[in-house]
């Protein structure tokens, strides 16, 4: 092949126009020899900071990734570009193995992907002797740091391939954004001397969107009805047993969905997750253990049932959606069970106090998300350090919620728990207060002689959901405390300036009905969501092309094309190889392979013909 500038490869092979963010620039030090720490976002781009200088540099690219079950899906993309890329995991038999240890010695592939503990392997070191590595890529470089979220022991053999060849450049890339992993990256890797490209974090693409928990199930399904039929998405779960019924809900609603948590065999997960990469337009009921790693581009929605511990994990989890760029929507529902529950969960929690105390802490900033007037996105991008004005892509600012002066009820609900407390020592659950305070005469109430209290039937002028609601923010504001296994509701040391009315207490309203961008009203997919009606059913039409050909190659859809790129041609209706060439994401290989069948697609489509 004769030398080609990053432009020409990114031209040619990728088939994309221009290099986006810090791209170029991590490639240019890279492709020179230098060594560089990239942090960037998911769906960023990060995979082109090192694909491009292993093709620019003599000797093949070798790439650390823990994600083995990625790596066939990686590798046949690779090779659907024209690139020669190989594998070694423990997934294959010695036959394979071998195949791509010679070429890898023979200096015949362009990209091997590692996994991580074949570095222990006195045989995998001698291998990288005899081949000449161009660069090391280590992939998922957190996965170093011991206090994060995704330790990986054999991350720590990493340090081992500077002292062996310390003349090959090394680029360690992640979406984590704290300053403590940076830092610990660069310390246990040694990559001191490296070069730092730190991204925004923001992710324009993804709406956000927190609503207020009513009947979860039900406002899943009527967001995937309205806004995201046919699309692919992530539903998560805390529990496996509330995975296991959402997906039943849903499959009984004429819904495609897969359940996954770590109590299903390793067979069923396996299947269910090569499913969703595979097929287009399923939905994942999945607990947190799936997703690290899920590099499918078109996941048009993530959403939480219930409330993540903290917003790294909530970042990290909605950012699985519109890895291509287009707009998807990350919704989670919230409610003042979810608040009780996960501060039980801390109580309960082993480990020591401090221990506690950080998990506390964590939880208060996601609570401080999800009650917050303000800009999603600009708290969110606060939380990682990170300044921006507001965003108009989230619901505050879509439909900005409106908030009500809720001192006197926030008095009257802790003066109920402080009568309960002084005069009849007893402690009480959410319900049982909001009956009091309503009036109502249950069994319960009859039972400890409630309706003799002063505050009995005090709080009508509030619905019971509202009250529901002004319990959640008082105990997101720490004014109110849950305690034991019951969730029993107790006074905190901030309580007493309320009842003193020597504070005020903001409360935000509870919208009658969920808060939904206009835009996206409409049933469409959002993937053909801004396409005219035409295009729209074009598109649909390539998009059943392409589910025939992965399914022939065994790969999932996006190794064929990227959504985004079949929503140009459907646009641009291109009547020539040379037009089809000059569409984003597809390059000479590309062309090659699949041009005249596209052509042929477009050609047969309903209602195409000239
Ligand atoms: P990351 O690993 O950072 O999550 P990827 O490397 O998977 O991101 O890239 C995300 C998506 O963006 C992929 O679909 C990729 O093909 C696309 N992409 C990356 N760089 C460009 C570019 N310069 N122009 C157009 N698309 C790009
Ligand atoms: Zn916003």
């Amino acid at each position: 092949m004769p030398e080609q500038t990053p432009s020409q490869l990114l031209h040619d092979v990728f088939g994309y126009e221009t290099f986006r963010g810090a791209q170029q620039s991590v490639v240019e030090h890279v492709s020179a020899g230098g060594d560089a720490l990239v942090l960037m976002p998911t769906g960023g781009g990060k995979s082109l900071c090192y694909q491009i200088p292993a093709l620019v540099r003599a000797g093949p690219g070798v790439v650390i990734s823990p994600l083995i079950a990625l790596m066939q899906d990686q590798v046949d993309a690779m090779v659907d570009l024209g690139v020669r890329a190989g594998f070694l995991n423990s997934t294959q038999d010695v036959g394979q193995r071998r195949h791509v240890e010679s070429a890898f010695v023979d200096g015949e592939l362009d990209l091997l992907y590692l996994a991580p503990e074949r570095l222990r392997m006195e045989s995998t070191l001698r291998l990288l002797d005899r081949g000449s590595a161009s660069l090391f890529a280590i992939d998922e470089a957190h996965c170093v740091s011991q206090w994060g979220h995704d330790f990986r022991p054999d991350y720590l053999e990493l340090s081992a391939l500077h002292e062996r060849w310390p003349d090959v450049p090394r680029i360690a890339l992640t979406a984590t954004a704290t300053e403590a992993t940076k830092a610990e990256i660069v310390q246990r890797l040694n990559l001191t001397g490296a070069r730092h490209f730190v991204s925004s974090f923001d992710r324009p693409n993804i709406c956000y969107r927190i609503a207020p928990k009513n009947d979860p199930k039900r406002q899943l399904l009527q967001l995937l009805r309205t806004e995201h039929p046919g699309d692919a998405g992530i539903v998560y779960c805390l529990s496996r047993a509330s995975v296991e019924q959402t997906a039943d809900f849903l499959v009984a609603n004429g819904i495609e969905a897969l359940p996954y948590h770590a109590g299903l065999d390793t067979r069923t997960r396996t299947a269910n997750q090569a499913r969703f990469l595979r097929e287009d337009g399923l939905a994942m009921v999945a607990t947190i253990a799936f997703g690290m790693g899920i590099d499918k581009p078109d996941v048009r929605y993530v959403a939480h049932l219930d409330l993540p511990k903290s917003i790294e994990g909530y970042y990290q989890e909605t950012g699985r959606a519109g890895r291509d760029g287009q707009p998807s929507t990350a919704w989670l529902a919230y409610g003042l069970s979810d608040v009780v529950q996960q501060r039980k969960l801390i109580d309960t929690s082993e480990g020591g106090e401090a221990h506690r105390r950080r998990l506390s802490a964590r939880l208060d900033a996601m609570l401080a998300l999800c009650e917050t007037v303000e800009c999603r996105r600009s708290q969110l991008l606060g939380y990682f350090g990170e300044h921006s004005a507001t965003c108009g892509n989230c619901d505050t600012c879509l439909v900005p919620p409106q908030s009500w002066d809720g001192t006197v009820a926030a008095q009257k609900l802790l003066s109920a728990v402080f009568r309960l407390q002084r005069e009849r020592r007893q402690k009480f659950g959410a319900g049982h207060l909001i009956d009091i305070l309503l009036g109502k005469k249950t069994d319960k109430v009859i039972q400890h002689d409630h309706a003799s209290l002063t505050v009995f039937g005090i709080g009508t002028e509030l619905r019971e959901t509202q009250w529901r609601g002004v319990i959640r923010q008082l105990l997101a504001q720490g004014l109110l405390a849950v305690e034991g296994d019951y969730g029993t509701l107790t006074l905190t040391g901030a309580s007493a300036a309320v009842l003193r009315q020597q504070r005020q207490v903001m409360l935000r309203s509870e919208p009658e009905r969920p808060a939904r961008p206009a835009k996206a009203a409409k049933p469409r997919r959002a993937a053909a969501a801004d396409l005219p009606v035409a295009a729209a059913g074009l598109f649909e039409h390539l998009r059943a092309w392409r589910a025939g050909v992965a399914k022939e190659q065994g790969v999932p859809a996006y190794v064929i094309f990227h959504d985004s790129t079949l929503r140009e041609i459907a646009a641009t209706r291109p009547a020539s190889l040379a037009d089809l060439g000059a569409v984003s994401g597809i390059g000479e290989n590309k062309l090659a392979k699949y041009g005249e069948q596209v052509l042929a697609a477009l050609s047969t489509a309903p209602g195409q013909q000239a």
